[in-house]
């Protein structure tokens, strides 16, 4: 059976076996680990540790920002710039959803691994929240065709973004309290 031991000073946990004389994290001396019995099991342990929810789900939630600024370069630019930039908000704008579909799928798949239940109070905020982004990028997707050169459409993507991001800045200040976090039991 593979031996854990955990760092007292930092909780950094790591095989006994791969131990040097120093805590890999943060650098105190090999004599401040003690024996360490994991407490959930080597399975869900492994799939954790594959981290899909940073990789998944703050990738897509990386577009918002950007379909802001373009929105608003639309806005303030001209013909013909304006065009191309019009382009990239309807291909973004596009592309949001489906990669808001696929972080939410990856959310809650996280979140019953990590809780072993998916309606907790914050991941059921977590879902409300996030659904709430998806129809929201619909509405962007949408929108982003109806806008020619002179309309106040515009205005109306530059407003739905902001509240994705506001959407997107809630769901990265819920999470951060989550991440950590994992319920015992094998
Ligand atoms: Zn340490």
């Amino acid at each position: 059976m593979v031996q854990f031991v955990k760092c007292k000073v930092c909780g950094y946990v790591i095989k006994e076996s791969k131990l040097g004389d120093l805590c890999p994290a943060c650098g105190v001396k090999k004599s401040a680990f003690e024996p360490y019995e994991p407490t959930i099991s080597e399975k869900r342990m492994k799939i954790l540790e594959f981290h899909i929810h940073p990789i998944l789900v703050h990738f897509p939630q990386g577009f918002i920002p950007f379909i802001l600024g373009i929105s608003i370069l639309v806005a303030i630019l001209n013909e013909p710039i304006q065009t191309y930039f019009l382009m990239a908000l309807r291909i973004l704008s596009v592309a949001l959803p489906f990669v808001l579909v696929a972080a939410l799928s990856a959310g809650i798949l996280d979140g019953k691994i990590r809780f072993k239940s998916i309606t907790t109070p914050m991941l059921k905020q977590k879902i409300m929240v996030g659904s709430t982004a998806i129809i929201l990028s619909i509405l962007l997707a949408v929108s982003a065709f109806l806008i020619d050169s002179n309309s106040l459409e515009i205005l109306w993507s530059i407003t739905l973004s902001l509240i994705l991001l506001g959407c997107s800045v809630f769901l990265g200040y819920v999470g951060g309290h989550l991440t950590c976090s994992v319920r015992v039991g094998k």
